[in-house]
This record gives structure tokens, sequence and C-alpha cells, in this order.
């Protein structure tokens, strides 16, 4: 990699990066060894003045360029970021742990997904023409302003690349907080956007917990903030921009289910429930965390599901080779632990997994935990990490009752060979982004989000422009003004 982990300063405002030593240090761990990579510092209230002042101004210049300038700006950023897959991919891995299998495929690749998307669809964002006899309408597309995205840790390039593309190629500037977990990337995505052309100002990062998080919603100047974190999160951040009357999307977490009929193809269901609860370790907010089995197969899922996950291959996440890495921090996998001591605790039967690796770095085995019932606390709430837990049942009506009792609706999945019911399923589970014979596949030209306590409004897609711009309607009038007196 030709990055240095140490970045030139910990934040990125203005086109540069900048550095105030007196914000409180961010120590920058590495999850596969524990050691300390690189230190940074958290906004002091000066910082984030700058970064929303640099914001204001940039927005103003920007959202006169034509939408076909702006556009071309997010694609020359999308082809940077390709290009540098392999060093952006490396970072990722360093700055999250998760392995370079997965972040060669998923992380930059995904941001540049987006920033292509959205450059592309840049210059057809239009207004409409409403007659209305001789008068008429028109509407105009405008952006809000300066905008506030906040990124969860488990996917800082992804995060910041899904909320700055939409943003910027409907006329708005961004301040992005990372997690104060992951801050690394989401800089080098700063970068590339100033190399791409973007002006100053136009996307500036800012580190920090979560105050400073919180002082940028609250600022007068911020019309949106979009949130990617956990529901507690995602209830006090709405609140607070509920006070300014600030736009929101809210990105948060789930239990998702996964429904699986007798007549599934056991292998793609397997494979299903895998991506859905092991991938970058289950620290994923769509995983299918609740899989439910019909009994007639419920043994040999197990069976084919704990053969095929001896096939991880667990270990340094810089190698090409691991499948399986470490959690994101210490925090999160002692989290984890305490969930998987309260499943068996509460009497569900561990298959496999379970306990912490003899090694350095912060790894959990792949886990799965069957004769889950509903009341158990590792099937009502969010672990994110390796824990799957494998619920049975009797008929697809019990099982979508059941699916649906939960405050969450992020996702769900249902595998089953008969389309009918596939589809029957789909339209009476209370989720957003839902799967048939698959799962947590998340193309950019698909709207994401949840439903219920799982979020606000939608990512990526052409559905992500509502939720980035406004509009205005201008009434025209061709005759007299009529007024009573
Ligand atoms: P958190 O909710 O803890 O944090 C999310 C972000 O919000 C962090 O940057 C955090 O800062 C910041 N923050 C915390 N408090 C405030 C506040 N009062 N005001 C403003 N910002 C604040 O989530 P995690 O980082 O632990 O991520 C895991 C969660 O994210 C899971 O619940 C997961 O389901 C969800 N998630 C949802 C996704 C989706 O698209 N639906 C995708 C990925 C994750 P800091 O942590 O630095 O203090």
């Amino acid at each position: 990699m030709t990055y240095d982990l140490q970045p030139a300063g910990s934040h990125y405002i203005d086109g540069a990066y900048v550095d105030d030593t007196a914000g409180a240090e961010i120590p920058v761990i590495f999850a596969a060894t524990g050691a300390r990579i690189a230190t940074l510092h958290a906004a002091t209230p000066a910082i984030v003045e700058q970064a929303l002042a640099a914001a204001e101004k940039a927005q103003a210049d920007w959202a006169k360029l034509s939408p076909r300038e702006r556009g071309r700006v997010l694609t020359r950023a999308a082809q940077i970021m390709r290009e540098r897959n392999y060093d952006l991919s490396v970072l990722e891995t360093y700055d999250t742990g998760k392995p370079l299998q997965e972040t060669l495929v998923a992380d930059a690749t995904s941001g540049a997904d987006a920033l292509e998307y959205f450059g592309g669809l840049a210059a057809s964002l239009t207004g409409e023409h409403i007659p209305l006899g001789e008068d008429w309408v028109y509407t105009i597309r405008e952006p809000l302003g300066v905008c506030v995205g906040i990124g969860a840790w488990n996917y800082p390039t992804q995060i910041a690349c899904w909320k700055a593309a939409p943003a910027l190629a409907c006329g708005n500037a961004m301040v992005f907080k990372p997690s104060e977990t992951t801050p690394l990337c989401a800089l080098k995505v700063a970068e590339i956007l100033t190399e791409a052309g973007a002006p100053a100002g136009l996307f500036n990062v800012v580190q920090g917990m979560g105050e400073v998080g919180a002082s940028l919603v609250t600022d007068p100047r911020v019309a949106k903030v979009s949130l990617t974190g956990s529901v507690p999160t995602g209830r006090k951040v709405y609140a607070a921009a509920a006070d300014g009357m600030k736009h929101v999307t809210m990105e948060l977490g789930g239990k998702s289910p996964m429904l699986v009929f007798d007549d599934a193809d056991i292998d793609n269901a397997v494979g299903g429930a895998i991506l859905g609860n092991f991938y970058s370790s289950g620290q994923i907010c769509s995983n299918g965390t609740r899989v439910f089995v019909q009994k007639g197969i419920k043994e040999a899922f197990l069976a084919r599901l704990s053969e095929r996950l001896k096939g991880a291959v667990i270990g340094d996440p810089l190698d090409e080779a691991t499948s399986f890495g470490p959690m994101v921090s210490e925090q999160q996998m002692t989290i984890v632990q305490g969930f998987i001591e309260k499943g068996v605790a509460e009497g569900a039967r561990l298959v496999t997994g379970g306990k912490r690796l003899d090694r350095d770095g912060w790894y959990l085995e792949p886990t799965v935990f069957a004769d889950v019932t509903d009341d158990m606390t590792i099937a009502r709430e969010e672990i994110f990490g390796p824990v799957m837990s494998v619920l049975d049942f009797d008929t697809e009506e019990e099982a979508i009752t059941r699916a649906n009792a939960t405050e969450y609706g992020l996702a769900a999945g249902v595998f089953t060979a008969d389309l009918s019911r596939g589809h029957r399923v789909i339209g009476k589970l209370k989720a957003g982004s839902c799967f048939i014979n698959s799962y947590n596949d998340a193309p950019v030209e698909a709207p994401f989000g949840g439903v219920k306590m799982s979020g606000v409004g939608r990512e990526n897609s052409k559905a992500a422009i509502e939720h980035w711009s406004q509009m205005k309607s201008v009434y025209v009038r061709m005759g007299d003004v009529e007024a009573p007196f």
C-alpha cells in the first residue's frame, strides 16, 4: 500500500488536511493485532466551525454549476477510486479489520458505484411542468444546502460515499463525521473528491465522538442530517434534528428474518445464511440473524451449515486467502461475547463456535445457535457480530407472524422453490430491503433502508434524490389577478 496509515491531519476541511491537537486523542487500532496504527484528534468547536463555514461557502457556488458539471466531478472521483481500489481496500482493512478478500470487492468499489451512479443521474434531475388551463405551475428541484453525514464503523468508505454521492449530485455540500473507531477511510474519499475537481469545502471530514456529531446536528446552518448508526443514537439525532425542523435520513439497526422453507435449495439457503451472518464478521446492519427454518429440513440445514463453516479461513485479514476476520474493536467483541453467554444461559443449543480465538486481536468464532425461541435475548436484540440464531417453524403463516414480531424492519429474505410463495411471503414481511433466494445484495440501483425502528428515508437509487433535494413550485398566471376588493 502506498498510503501512510497516519494521515497528514485528523480532519479534511476546505480542500486540505488540518489538525488541532487540543482535541481529545483518537487512537486507531488494527483489530487483527490490537496495535495502534495512527493517532488522530477529535474536532474542537473551532474545527467544527471551520468545516461548516467552508461547506456553506462551497455550497453556494457548487449549486450554480450545471448538474452535468457536478456529475462529471463525481464520475471522475469514481474512476480514481477504482484505479486505487487496492490501496483503498488495504486501508479499509486496517481501519475496520475486515478481510482484504472482502474489502477488495465491497468497499471502495461500492463507493465508486455510488459516485458513478449519482454522477450519471445528476444531469437528468429536473422539475416538471404542470398545465392548469391557461396558467401553469413549474417545479424546480433545489438542493437542501449544507448537509451532515454521520457514519457507523462497519463500512467507512461505503457510508461516506453513499451519503456524499447523492448529496453532492443534488447540489449540496457536506460535513461528514466518521465513527471514532474507523476514522481513516473517509479522509481518502475527501482527498479523491478534491483531486476529481470538487471545490474546496464541498466535502469536509471532521473526527470525533458523539458530541461532535451532536454539535453538527444542532447547528442552524445545517439543513439535513443522514445517520448510519444504532437505534438509540438514531433516536437522539432524529430528535435533535426535529428541533431545527431539519430533513433526516436514518439508516439504523435490525434483527432481520430469513425464512427457509422445506422446498428451498439447501446449499443456496445455507450460502445466504452464511453471507447474511458472517460476512464482515457479522457486523452488517441488514444481516438475517433470525434464520427461521421449516422443521422438515432443519437438521439437514444445520448439518450442511456446520460442514460449510469448516471452510472459513480465519486469520490475518491482510492475507487475501482469509475469509473471516476479527471484530472491529475489543469493545464490540466483549458485547458479542455477552450475547453468546446469554444464548447459552437462556437454553439455546450451541451448534458451533462461541469462543474467542487464542491469538492477538479481537477474533470470535463464527457461532451458530439452534433451537432458539422468540423470547430469547439473542433472538430479540441486535448483536452486530458473528452469531446466527436458527429458529424452527411449521407453517407459512406462523413464520410470517413471528418474523414480523420485532420493533425492527430493515431487511428480510425468503428461500423457497415456490416463487408464488416467495412473492406472497415477501409481500407480508414488514421490512425495507428484501431478498428472494438471495441475501444482502445492495446494488446502488436499488433503494436501501428500513421501516419501523430501522429507519427513515432511503439511500441509493433514484429514491435517494427525494431525500437530498427539495421542490420549489412556481405558479404562473397568464391573465389578470382577481381580488375580492
Ligand atoms: P452508533 O449509533 O454508536 O454510532 C453511529 C455514529 O453516530 C458514530 O459516528 C457515533 O460517533 C455518532 N454518534 C453517537 N452519538 C451521537 C449523537 N448524540 N449525536 C450525533 N452523532 C452521534 O453506531 P455504531 O458506530 O456502533 O454502528 C453500529 C450500528 O450501526 C448498528 O446498530 C448497526 O445496525 C447500525 N448500522 C446501520 C446501517 C444501515 O444502513 N441501516 C449500516 C451499518 C450500521 P462515535 O461512535 O464516534 O462516538
